[in-house]
């Protein structure tokens, strides 16, 4: 008995001398060296801010032999490192200094992908100023409005657009200075209003400055969305959340991108950062590309095959040049392996035709808000498993999300719905590249935490999301649902469509009907009769359209889009005006 009680108060004191020493260790890892106690443990691992600076310090130092080429607006090739792009972006941001630019001024560009552009965007966002890329595409009005809602100090322009410039320069009195990228010798003689050429702005600058460090948070880039209703909207993107796309967006089930890649931004820097290029390649030290306003088939054709591109993004109707151009020429590609298609769905006829030519179209969905990239197209754990039908279907989809975003989709009242591929609801996103609110609203676009995307999409068990409308375009006929994408694919799949559009058309009896809008190719024949013929079991025969109407070209928004709203306000009511029976 005396033997267990012994026992059990020598325990008594062992569990009480272990307590103790745990709460003492605990006091004192919890302790701050200032002195206080019960604060958070934080990590003590090094700080530095994700500034977008570091990038291209990284890619001076450690892929300092890497050329970006760039094919001017003046018609020449031109070549240099990471290391010079540094040296000049540095001179800049003296520049800029020197001419009081301070942080958070914007500084507007009209610029195509080219090294001063590339310059722009380390140069300004590295002295903590803004680089505000604007869509020289967009009309002229919307353009004077966005330079002024951006209250844009300096806008660097190229020689190019010189005669838009002259058309806007008095409607934006802001503007301090109008610089025009190129040499002194180069300046017209005569213009509206004065200008400085980058060349002689930036000649004299030394060749060293010291990147400040500040709150990874602060804004780096403006874009605004193309703005097809009302004005355009601005989205100002963080050099943490660019840095962290630049990361996410490298990744293999991403864009895969590696030190051995030659990467093209066809997609322009103009609209959504390239899609994160510039930020990506000089992050993993690839080769960059930059086509400059030369973007027909044959441009880049050659282009890709001089420099040994590997790696290109662009809209499905740059592909489309380019497949059109290597099939008449009988050209093949050598090194361009990878095409990333996005800005609006790819054409299953695209992937195919691609393919024929050996180059791998990889499906990507994104948004302005986005930063843009939210999806890419890159095989699952299974898709080996999966039969070549099903991956034909797979490879159709926008594709699973880049690591830092995440998607849902929900129903009407705000219910999300089954990932099952079938059921269609409004997608919704959220991450760390993903739009807070608008420049200058005063309150947040989010839901819940969440922003609606404006487009209608499924998710499928793996996670595959494809998107099957914007939801204004959804064709709501007697209270169902047509995807105008679906249908637009199968018209472009004959071999006499160049381009068609799907929109829902006023109708007595079902509220819309689907009218197909349509451009043949030159020479063809095709009747409205062949073409909806073309249809029988391709989709269900409710689905089939009601007319075909036939014109010369389709009108295009800013950014290459097909312009649904001009459409639909054009033939909008012309089942109505016909009085065409529906089927
Ligand atoms: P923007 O902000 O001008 O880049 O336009 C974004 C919109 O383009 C998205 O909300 C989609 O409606 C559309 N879009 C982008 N990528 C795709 C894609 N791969 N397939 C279908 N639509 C797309």
């Amino acid at each position: 008995m005396q033997r267990n009680a012994a026992l059990s108060d020598a325990r008594g004191w062992l569990a009480l001398f272990v307590r103790q020493a745990i709460n003492t260790f605990q006091s004192i890892a919890s302790e701050d060296p200032s002195g206080d106690k019960h604060m958070d443990l934080f990590g003590q691992m090094m700080y530095a801010p994700l500034l977008l600076s570091s990038l291209l310090q990284q890619a001076a130092r450690h892929s300092s032999k890497v050329e970006i080429v760039s094919r001017r607006v003046e018609g020449d090739i031109h070549r240099y490192t990471y290391r010079d792009c540094h040296i000049r972006a540095m001179q800049l941001a003296n520049a800029l200094t020197a001419h009081g630019i301070e942080a958070g001024d914007r500084i507007g560009t009209l610029a195509w992908n080219g090294y001063r552009h590339m310059e722009l965007y380390y140069g300004v966002s590295g002295i903590g100023a803004v680089c505000h890329t604007i869509n020289p595409r967009l009309f002229t009005e919307q353009i004077a409005y966005i330079i002024n809602h951006a209250q844009d100090r300096f806008v660097c322009f190229d020689m190019s657009f010189a005669p838009l410039v002259e058309q806007i320069a008095h409607q934006c009195p802001l503007v301090e200075k109008w610089i025009m990228l190129c040499d002194e010798r180069a300046l017209p003689e005569t213009f509206p209003v004065p200008l400085l050429s980058y060349e002689t702005l930036i000649g004299a600058q030394p060749q060293e400055f010291d990147w400040p460090r500040f709150d990874e948070q602060r804004a780096a880039v403006l874009c605004y969305t193309s703005g097809t209703t009302g004005n355009p909207k601005g989205v100002l993107y963080s050099h943490r959340s660019l840095s962290l796309m630049a990361y996410g967006s490298a990744l293999p089930d991403t864009l895969c991108l590696s030190s051995t890649d030659t990467v093209a931004p066809v997609v322009p820097m103009f609209h959504v950062n390239a899609w994160g290029l510039p930020f990506s390649a000089p992050l993993v030290g690839a080769k960059l590309v930059l086509p400059g306003a030369k973007l027909d088939g044959e441009s880049l054709w050659t282009l890709f095959e001089q420099e040994g591109v590997t790696f290109s993004a662009g809209v499905p109707t740059i592909w489309l040049g380019l497949v059109d151009y290597m099939r008449r020429a009988g050209k093949h590609s050598t090194h361009f392996k990878r095409a990333i298609v996005g800005g609006s769905a790819c054409p299953p006829q695209l992937a195919s035709s691609l393919r024929e030519l050996g180059i791998k179209a990889v499906h990507a969905w994104g948004m302005t808000e986005l930063s843009p990239l939210g999806t890419v197209c890159s095989p699952s754990h299974d898709y080996q498993d999966k039969s070549a039908e099903e991956q034909k279907c797979i490879d159709a989809k926008q594709g699973r999300v880049v690591p830092g975003i995440d998607l849902k989709i929900v129903g009407s009242g705000g219910a999300e719905l089954p990932w099952d591929g079938k059921s269609a609801g409004d997608l919704m996103a959220r991450g760390h590249w993903v739009l807070d609110r608008y420049y200058g609203a005063g309150q947040t676009a989010l839901e819940d935490g969440w922003f609606s995307t404006g487009d209608v999409a499924t998710i499928d068990p793996d996670g595959y999301m494809q998107i099957t409308d914007r939801s204004k375009d959804v064709i709501k006929s007697g209270g169902e649902w047509i995807s105008s994408i679906e249908l637009e694919h199968v018209a472009m799949s004959h071999p006499e469509v160049e381009s068609a559009a799907c929109i829902g058309c006023e109708h007595p009896k079902w509220d819309e009907r689907p009218v197909l809008i349509v451009v043949k190719r030159a020479g063809s024949t095709l009747s409205a009769q062949q073409l909806l013929a073309y249809y029988e079991g391709k989709v269900a025969r409710w689905w089939i359209p009601d007319d075909v109407v036939f014109v010369p070209e389709m009108p295009l928004t800013a950014t290459g889009k097909l312009q649904k709203l001009v459409l639909k306000q054009r033939f909008g009511r012309h089942l109505v005006d016909a009085a065409k029976p529906s089927a």
